[in-house]
């Protein structure tokens, strides 16, 4: 099984492991650094050193679909023109690294997409942070104003808001079903126990992704579009102002 690394510190870069797991397309390792797609949030890409200094590019990340996988078992996902296959075996231990300013952007992106749940205050309908954008879908009739919304992202930034996990049981989760803020991504249960995220004073709810420390590191966050998506939904999407 996979040691998620960046479940309990997401500043987390680089690791030591070993591989576990040769499939068609990449490799499962005991422990890893890697977010594998999921919750809306990208795949991160990187690379795989070996100890002569080869660097085998990491395309993506993904959960394993291997037979008898658990849920934190992760595929790194290699570029077959780096002859990997030649390179790794099971057993053979390598440096586990993130490309880390686009593991940042998904970072901040994910941070803010929590801020944009305690601005817009509805269920979400549809979720996805890239580099490049962060898009919420909101199950709503009513039409928000881009200003207010971009007002209210602004000041939570601004305020600089701690953010932290904590961990409650399956049993607590199923107990408190209001604090599910997402239709369209189930709670990450399974593990017997579930992380939740908060944002202090802003926002509660689980989630597994990868978030910055603190609603200042952020940094300046545009609502780049609002668009009514269908009659029951309304689509955020936010960029990076700089
Ligand atoms: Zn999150």
């Amino acid at each position: 099984m996979t040691e998620a690394l960046f479940r309990s510190d997401a500043y987390l870069a680089r690791c030591d492991a070993v591989v576990t797991h040769v499939a068609d397309d990449g490799v499962e390792l005991d422990r890893t650094v890697f977010y594998p797609l999921g919750g809306g949030q990208a795949g991160d890409t990187g690379w795989l050193a070996l100890s002569d200094g080869t660097r085998l590019r990491v395309t993506d990340a993904r959960k394993s679909r291997r037979e008898g996988a658990t849920p934190d078992d992760t595929l790194h996902v290699l570029d077959p023109a780096s002859g990997w296959k030649d390179r790794l075996a099971v057993g053979r231990a390598v440096s586990a690294e993130v490309e880390w300013e686009r593991r940042h952007r998904h970072m901040r992106f994910h941070t803010a997409t929590h801020l944009l749940c305690a601005v817009v205050k509805q269920l979400v309908d549809g979720c996805s942070i890239t580099a490049d954008y962060a898009r919420l879908d909101f199950a709503m009739t009513d039409l928000l104003d881009k200003e207010q919304v971009q007002a209210g992202l602004d000041r939570l930034i601004a305020e600089a808001h701690p953010v932290s996990c904590e961990w409650i049981t399956d049993e607590e989760m199923l107990a408190n079903p209001q604090l599910v803020k997402s239709m369209s991504v189930s709670p990450p249960v399974g593990f017997g126990r579930v992380r939740l995220l908060r944002v202090q004073d802003v926002d509660l709810q689980p989630c597994g992704g990868t978030h910055v420390k603190n609603t200042s590191e952020i940094g300046h966050v545009r609502v780049a579009k609002i668009e009514k998506k269908s009659a029951r939904t309304r689509r955020v999407v936010l960029e990076f102002a700089d």
